[in-house]
This record gives structure tokens, sequence and C-alpha cells, in this order.
């Protein structure tokens, strides 16, 4: 398909808007992506047409909703290339996704047993598993980053040893925008045979992961991302490692049988899915799913990399700009800082103009405290940005620079 921009932004309708008299330029991609209409009308049509709890009942609806459900499941499980679509569990984000694996982690690991993180991780891909080591007594260990941006490789391979049991990276990392050499990682992970988590937050809006050639044991991202609903996400796990970890929540829906003595789990996924799950929001992330694949990852791609490189060219050229996460490979995510401004002030200032960017520490505290810096303004591109935007952006930025000088 060819990629038409000005078809692609009339899908758009929260774009078409003025935010203090100026044309909105949406910049805030890598916190959440707006929706398409189809996305919006899917949601509208579940409540208008099918609504009712799943798997439970014996009339129409239910069965009906069920089915909608079921078939999200299956096409997350085509997107990613799952080998079973049980092993795909329906979650309502990443953050809750980790949780549920660091939580079991945390009943199964032993004192002594080793978990490492990298330090370019989101806060929720940290503060999970330290709960993990508290309850555990295992141990956190933290992959060194470089100046660039990047992830101290050599040092992560001296970090394993047979102590390791879980290692927890991003795919792409929110704040800096940095693409992680996952392969790499999760091979070298499973010669000392430890299990791999893989946060795709960040990846799944610019990529379509293949969780078998990646081979990773689980990988959790965010429908909210990736054109969906909020409150949704999904969480893969390899069969194995869903069977070994034990439930979350209990409640509804996940158990076989229950008495006051003992209560036995159902099968997968249902052993996770306790009580009624975001039906709306499941099926409506299916919806997302095809949307982005009409438009082609390829095609989204080609498109956000050709936005990156113009906006740094752009960027450049400002006096006094400072660049965190300068490797090349990168997702469509800029940080940056002007030497002597903080970035509150300037994203205050650009917002007046129309201009929404994120400041702050971007949930990622430790790679602010790497750099010695209160925070950043990211500027995070979607396939319906433009080059005018980034004129937009950096005509305000000057504005920002002469009124804060
Ligand atoms: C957004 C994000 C998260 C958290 O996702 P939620 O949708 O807030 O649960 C975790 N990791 C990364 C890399 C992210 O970008």
């Amino acid at each position: 398909m060819k990629f038409d921009i000005t078809k692609i932004r009339k899908d758009f309708p929260i774009l078409n808007q003025q935010v203090n008299g100026k044309p909105l330029v949406y910049f805030d991609n890598a916190a959440t992506s707006q929706k398409p209409k189809k996305v919006i009308d899917a949601e509208v049509k579940y409540y208008s047409e099918i609504n009712a709890n799943i798997h439970r009942g014996v009339h129409h609806l239910s069965q009906v909703a069920t089915d909608a459900y079921e078939e999200a499941r299956i096409k997350i499980q085509k997107h990613i290339n799952a080998k079973n679509s049980f092993e795909v569990l329906f979650t309502s984000g990443t953050t809750f996704g980790i949780n549920l694996v660091a939580n079991g982690f945390a009943q199964i690991l032993k004192p002594g047993d080793e978990i490492i993180v990298s330090h370019l991780e989101h806060h929720s891909n940290i503060v999970p598993w330290q709960f993990a080591c508290q309850r555990s007594g295992a141990v956190l260990k933290v992959i060194p980053m470089l100046g660039d941006g990047s992830l101290n490789i050599d040092a992560y391979q001296q970090l394993l040893s047979e102590k390791t049991q879980v290692v927890a990276v991003n795919h792409i990392s929110n704040a800096l925008g940095v693409i992680n050499p996952v392969k790499f990682i999760i091979e070298k992970a499973h010669q000392v045979g430890a299990a791999v988590l893989i946060d795709g937050a960040q990846a799944t809006p610019h990529l379509k992961p293949d969780v078998q050639e990646l081979d990773c044991e689980f990988y959790v991202f965010s429908g909210h991302k990736i054109c969906g609903p909020t409150g949704t996400g999904v969480l893969y796990g390899k069969e194995e490692w869903l069977n070994k970890i034990p439930p979350y929540q209990g409640g509804g829906e996940m158990i076989k049988e229950v008495t006051f003595e003992k209560t036995t789990y159902a099968c997968l996924p249902h052993k996770f899915e306790a009580g009624t799950p975001n039906i709306a929001g499941g099926i409506v992330l299916g919806v997302a799913i095809d949307y982005l694949n009409e438009i082609g990852f390829d095609n989204i791609a080609a498109y956000e990399q050709e936005l990156l490189q113009y906006a740094t060219k752009q960027l450049s050229e400002l006096e006094n700009i400072q660049f965190y996460g300068t490797v090349k490979e990168k997702a469509s995510v800029i940080s940056f800082n002007f030497k002597g401004l903080h970035p509150y002030d300037v994203g205050a200032i650009i917002d007046k103009l129309g201009i929404a960017v994120r400041t702050g520490h971007h949930c990622a505290q430790p790679i602010m405290n790497y750099f010695d810096i209160p925070g950043t303004i990211r500027a995070s591109f979607a396939f319906y940005n433009t080059k005018e935007e980034i004129d937009l952006m950096i005509e305000a930025l000057k504005k920002a620079q002469m009124m804060l000088q």
C-alpha cells in the first residue's frame, strides 16, 4: 500500500484541533498514541451491539462477545508470531504484565539468585523486580549504560552467571529512543539458563516483534501506545514458563475447581485472567493492530526514520542544544535540552504555541541521574506526524530560547 500521509491524518479526528489558538502538534507519542476513527468506532460498536460477559453465558450475546474477544487474541498471536494463542494473555498494560511475571518469580526464586535489569529501564521494569528481590532474597544487578545511551554489553556478559535467573530489559528505551540488541541479550542469557522478559512498550509502535525469532520467554506491551484503548495490553509467555509461574490474581474465570480446602487453576490463558477483563478493550486492540498492519510496519518505520532524521538535522542547528541518546539505532524519539534552560520551562512555552512534547524524567530517573540532569525535552514522532509539524516545533523552540535567555 502507498503511504498517504494526508489520508492517514484524516483517520485521526483529534489531530484536527487548535490548542491555545494554534494547530495542535502532537509529539508525545511515546507517552500514548492517538486513536484512529476505526478504533473509536469499534469501541462504540462493541457497546452498542455486542456487550455481554464472556466465557460463561449460554446466551447469544455472550457467545458473540466471547468469539470477538478470542478472535482478537488470535490476531495478536499472529501479529507477534506466538506459537499458541493461549500464550497470549490480555492485561491492562505493560506495567501489569511485568508485575504479573515478577510476582510469579518472587515466589519461585531463592535467596542469592540474581535478576538483571538495565540502566535504561522504565520504572515499571525496575520496581516490580525490586519487590521480587525483597520477597525472595534474590539480588538485583544492573547492566550499565554508556555516554551515547547504549548498553554496556561487555559488562552485561560479565554479570551473567549460573546465579542469573531472569534478565528483564526493554526493546527500545522510552526516554532516549535507543534500540537495544535484544536478540544478543536473549542468546547470552540462555547460555546461563536464565529466562528473559522483554519490555516491548516502546518497540511495538514502530515494529512487529517476532517472539519465536527473538526466543524470549516473556514479551510485554501496552495497547494505548499502538493506537489501541487505554487499559489494554499483552503479556506473551512461553507455555512452559506460564505453567511454571503461579497465578497473579485469584478470582472467577481463573479456577478449575474451588472448595474451601483447595483450589485448582484453570488452563492457560485463563489461569492469569481472573475476573471480568476489559472485553471491549481487548476486541478493539485487535482492531488497532489491524489498522497498523494495513498501513504496514515497513511503511511506518521508513516514514518515521525520515521524520527522525529531518528533526535531528533541524534541531542540531539550534544553539546550545544537547542531545541524549546519540546511537545510530534509534526509534523516532529525540531527547534533548538547551544549556542553561530547564526542560519544563521550554515545554511550558512551546505548549502555549500548540506543541505537545514531554518534559521530565520520563519514568526513567536512573538515566537522568547518569547524565546529571533533572529531565529532558522529549519529542516522539508517530507515522501521522509531518515535517511541517517539525518546522512548527523548531520555530516554537527558537521563541522559547529567546524568551528564556
Ligand atoms: C510506557 C512504558 C511502560 C509502561 O507502560 P504502561 O502502559 O504505563 O503500563 C513501560 N516501559 C516502557 C519502555 C514504556 O515506554
